[in-house]
Formats: structure tokens, C-alpha cells, sequence
């Protein structure tokens, strides 16, 4: 069971305080999207956050973004489906016909296999690059150093729109260092749109959760990727 009023403000709660960031770092409330991490909760739950008004989910895993992709399209409620965790080449054709925006570009053999699924369902597919931006080996991502030199290969890929960067800070609950890496991952963005070729946009910054995501407002993101935070007293354990 779940309390639908609770995530409704839940919702509202936290929109509330991505416009007050906003406001601080002197940007415009459209100038920062929500993408509402549903990976903790069933489409029920869900459903109850698009009925709130939220219009795009995301999920970290493909296999549960299938299947909550499948239900809600028997629903008709509109839904953008982003994809913000790994995905594996063996997953992409059927992933990229159900997601608006996949967050975790982290490899160029991962982008080959989203270019070609998207070759093959007649689409573009929007992707973000997943930057490593703390470095740790364990994590996905392009390091920080193999980015600039792969543009071009990326910009050949034809069935491809990248839109931006994305990336993860490196521990929960340090601000002052997310903040530090939230920074550099603009600045990065910054620089590699110097040195882009034309057709690699990189507009979007994708950082920022439930723990972080003020910070994340204040050091420029476009999009924030949010979870916990909107079912925080809502599920029944
Ligand atoms: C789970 C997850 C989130 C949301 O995390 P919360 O702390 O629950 O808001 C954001 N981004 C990614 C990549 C995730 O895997």
C-alpha cells in the first residue's frame, strides 16, 4: 500500500525547492527538469506520481523500465522514459524504442549498439555522456581524459543526438565534495563544447539526487534525477 496525498506533496515539495535553488543561482525554473526515480517503487506507485503531474520517470535498470514502460502505455498516461543506469549492448534494441533520453552513454561500444538499434527501429536516440567524474575505477563512465578524444567517433554515429553529460557524485552525503564535482563536470562541459564537433550539443547536465540535488541546481544542472525524496513516509514497508 501507499499514501497517493504524501507522494503528491512529496512532489510538490521537492519541485518547491528545485525553483528556490534555481532562484539562488539566479536561473530560470524552466531551466531545470525532474526526472522522478521510480526504481525503489511499483507502477502503481508510479502512476500516482504521473497523476501528480510528473511526466518523466526513470529507471536504472533496463529490464524494470520495460516492463513499468509497458504498462503505462496501456494506460495513455504520457510519460518520458529516461534510462539513468548501465546499460548492456545486449539490451539496447530493446531499450532505445521505449526511452526519451538514455543518461548512461558511459562507453563508445555502448553508443555503437544504441546507433544501431536506432538504425534499425527508425528513431534517433537522445543520449548523454556518463563522465566518471570522481575517477573510482569501479564506476561507469568515460574517464575524464578518453572524452574529448571520442567526440568524434561519436559525432559519426548518425542515429545519434547527444544532448549533454551526466555523472554521479562520488559519496552520499559529502555536499562540499559533490559540489567540487558537480563543478568540474560543468566546467568540463564548458570546455568540450569548444572543442565539440557541431552536431554534439551538449546543453543538458544531468546531476544531482535526493541527497544532492540543491547543490547540483547552484553548480548548473539541467536535469536532476530524483528518488527517495519523493517517497520518504508514502510506502508501507
Ligand atoms: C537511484 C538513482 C538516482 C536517485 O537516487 P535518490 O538518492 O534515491 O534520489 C539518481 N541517479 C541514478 C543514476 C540512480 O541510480
Amino acid at each position: 500500500m501507499f499514501n497517493a496525498a504524501r507522494i503528491t506533496a512529496n512532489l510538490k515539495s521537492v519541485q518547491d525547492r528545485i525553483v528556490a535553488a534555481v532562484r539562488r543561482a539566479g536561473r530560470k525554473p524552466d531551466d531545470v527538469k525532474l526526472v522522478a526515480v521510480t526504481k525503489y517503487v511499483d507502477v502503481a506507485v508510479a502512476g500516482a506520481l504521473v497523476a501528480a503531474g510528473c511526466r518523466d520517470l526513470g529507471e536504472s535498470r533496463p529490464q524494470e523500465l520495460w516492463e513499468k514502460a509497458e504498462l503505462f502505455a496501456s494506460s495513455d498516461m504520457p510519460v518520458n522514459w529516461h534510462l539513468i543506469g548501465h546499460l548492456q549492448r545486449n539490451k539496447a534494441a530493446k531499450t532505445v524504442p521505449l526511452t526519451s533520453l538514455i543518461h548512461s552513454g558511459d562507453s563508445l561500444r555502448i553508443l555503437q549498439a544504441i546507433d544501431e538499434a536506432a538504425k534499425t527501429s527508425s528513431r534517433r536516440a537522445g543520449v548523454l555522456l556518463e563522465i566518471n567524474i570522481s575517477g573510482d575505477a569501479t564506476k561507469h563512465g568515460f574517464a575524464l581524459e578518453e572524452i574529448e578524444p571520442a567526440l568524434s567517433k561519436i559525432a559519426s554515429m548518425p542515429n545519434i543526438d547527444v544532448r549533454g553529460l551526466m555523472a554521479m557524485a562520488s559519496r552520499e552525503g559529502d555536499l562540499d565534495q559533490a559540489r567540487t564535482e558537480f563543478a568540474k563536470l560543468r566546467e568540463l562541459r564548458d570546455y568540450l563544447r569548444t572543442a565539440a564537433p557541431a552536431k554534439v550539443h551538449l546543453d543538458e547536465l544531468s546531476m544531482g539526487m535526493s541527497g544532492d540535488f540543491e547543490v547540483a541546481i547552484e553548480e548548473g544542472a539541467t536535469i536532476v534525477r530524483v528518488g527517495s525524496a519523493l517517497f520518504e513516509g508514502a510506502i508501507d514497508a
